[in-house]
């Protein structure tokens, strides 16, 4: 079994994963944490938080100034996000560019609502809105 799932991961045997929507798609993967992987690890900060739909990466935005859940997707191949955001519920298939309604995932489907947006407390800049990305 274990043997198998590696082999579906890694592709060892030189097989393409499948190329449908829901391939990306692991509604038992929790997420990472409740704030961006990479801007959390650097002490930085982030705008809107976007969930890997695949294993459960915590992500900042593309307005964010790191951009890392589509960093996530170009490093891991991963395709699809769903947003962490309190409230909202679509998903984005990176290689359609088509947003669409996806299955329920593990809980938590959103950082917590005291959480400030954009995040984390303290260490948000006061000129943040000039350092978004269009
Ligand atoms: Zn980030
Ligand atoms: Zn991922």
């Amino acid at each position: 079994m274990e043997v198998g799932l590696r082999r579906r991961e890694f592709g060892e045997n030189g097989e393409e994963p499948m190329k449908s929507e829901t391939d990306g798609i692991n509604p038992a993967a929790k997420p990472s944490g409740t704030g961006c992987v990479e801007c959390s690890a650097r002490g930085g900060w982030w705008f809107h938080l976007r969930r890997c739909a695949a294993c459960g990466h915590i992500g900042c935005c593309d307005s964010s100034p790191h951009q890392h859940a589509s960093k996530h997707n170009a490093a891991t191949g991963h395709p699809i996000i769903t947003s962490f955001e309190p409230g909202e519920d679509w998903f984005y298939d990176y290689r359609t560019g088509e947003t669409f309604a996806g299955p329920k995932l593990h809980a938590p489907h959103s950082h917590p609502l005291a959480q400030p947006v954009p995040g984390p407390a303290g260490a948000v800049p006061p000129n943040w809105q000039a350092l978004l990305n269009e």
